[in-house]
């Protein structure tokens, strides 16, 4: 074996692994196994980034590592894989893939940089594909032919965009032209499997990068129609919010249909449909007035209306004739500021200086949908002018709005 290591020259010092991860491998080699270090933990240790989960590759079947090691747990016996609850996090301990070695294992790998092997007592490298070579330009690159690697497995695409966005690597033309004649075949591939790359690739320090070989390949028109040509850039403008990087992305689609099918969590969805509804924020009314703001801020929070505000500067930012939408936002902030001053933010029911119950005596009746409207209409009127907000002036507000009020 050649050793090599981040630097071109030497091993990876065997005190660069945690001890618990050296001694699961030390236990399978001492019972006569291959074992090694494989994937995404290699590439990180030869990067010399931190390394955030560790898979295991081993010749020992997975019945035999579940004796070995009795708190393992099998969470995929089908394809041999075993989970070993470390202090260093769970290590997956799988049974060489295809059953032909630890060649025949890295050979089935996705891209070279994930197929290189890692031997913890020596530090030695296997690196049979060139991935070393290629973390040193900064590409990614099948392993073997792309076109045939991507029949196996669709999925792979998606995986090169998130890889991409989290490393702030190039693709290999020859990879790139693979993904848009496979990009069909991802019709055919399980969508949580799918949503969960674009999870990775929205949340990664670069995914500009991502975005960019998504449309380039056709993918992002399949999976996100509607789309708008500027989303790379604006996204990539924006922390590293999961809420608020899927809301700039899909600002001209059909946000919840997309969220949806791509099986991401209904919750993420429902909010970005709702950020969605009052983007661009600065329109939703006279800026500089505090019952809109308040309005707004009842009906988003002020987490989400921060959000908006940044989406919208995001996308300002990018555009040239952006003058009176600034000063419409820069406006916004100032009456938010000067509410949150005021400190009277009389915003949900629960502010309210009457309660359900208070108001039912007032009135005399009896619970039903009358108290309901009754407090919205008051919460209303506190948006409107929050010093009417005390047990007086909402009895005399409530009086006059009974009046109002068929029976
Ligand atoms: P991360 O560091 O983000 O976890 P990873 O490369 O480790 O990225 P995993 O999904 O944890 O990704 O997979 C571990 C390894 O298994 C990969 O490095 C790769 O070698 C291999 N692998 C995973 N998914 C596939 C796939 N769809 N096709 C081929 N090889 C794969
Ligand atoms: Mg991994």
């Amino acid at each position: 074996m050649a050793q090599v290591s981040a630097r071109g020259s030497g091993t990876i010092p065997s005190a660069a692994l945690p001890e618990p991860v050296t001694e699961l491998v030390r236990l399978l080699v001492d019972d006569g196994h291959e074992a090694v270090l494989v994937g995404g933990c290699v590439r990180d240790l030869v990067r010399g980034a931190p390394v955030h989960d560790y898979d295991v590759a081993t010749s020992a079947p997975p019945e035999r590592v579940l004796e070995l090691v009795p708190r393992a747990v099998p969470i995929g016996l089908r394809h041999g894989t075993v989970m070993v609850p470390t202090p260093c996090g769970p290590v997956d301990v799988t049974r060489f893939r295809g059953g032909a070695g630890l060649r025949g294992d890295l050979a089935r790998r996705d891209l070279t940089v994930n197929a290189m092997a890692l031997e913890p007592a020596t530090g030695e490298i296997l690196d049979p594909f060139g991935g070393r070579a290629d973390l040193t330009s900064r590409r990614l690159r099948a392993v073997g032919d792309p076109r045939s690697r991507l029949a196996e497995d669709p999925l792979r695409a998606l995986r090169v965009a998130r890889l991409a966005a989290q490393l702030d690597f190039a693709v290999d033309v020859e990879l790139e032209e693979a993904c848009c004649e496979s990009a069909p075949a991802l019709e055919g591939v399980a969508r949580e499997r799918l949503g969960n790359e674009i999870a990775g690739l929205l949340a990664a320090p670069h995914p500009e990068r991502g975005l960019a070989f998504l449309r380039r390949t056709g993918i992002e028109a399949r999976l996100a129609p509607g789309v708008r040509g500027d989303a790379a850039r604006i996204v990539a403008a924006l922390p590293t919010d999961p809420v608020l990087r899927t809301t700039a992305w899909l600002r001209d689609a059909n946000a919840e249909s997309v969220l949806m099918r791509l099986r991401l969590p209904r919750s993420l969805a429902t909010r970005v449909a709702r950020l969605l509804a009052v983007h661009p924020v600065e329109e939703a009314g006279a800026p500089e007035s505090p019952a809109v703001v308040r309005r707004l801020l009842r009906r988003v929070g002020e987490q989400d209306l921060k959000r908006l505000v940044a989406l919208r500067r995001a996308e300002l930012a990018e555009c040239d004739a952006a003058g009176s939408a600034l000063e419409r936002l820069a406006d916004l902030e100032a009456t938010w500021e000067r509410i949150r001053r005021e400190g009277a933010l009389a915003l949900s029911r629960r502010d309210l200086a009457l309660d359900g119950k208070a108001v039912m005596q007032h009135l005399g009746c009896r619970p039903g949908r009358a108290v309901g409207r009754a407090l919205e209409h008051l919460t209303e009127c506190v948006l409107e002018d929050p010093t009417c907000n005390t047990d007086e002036g909402l009895r005399a507000i409530l009086d006059a709005w009974w009046e109002t009020q068929p029976r």
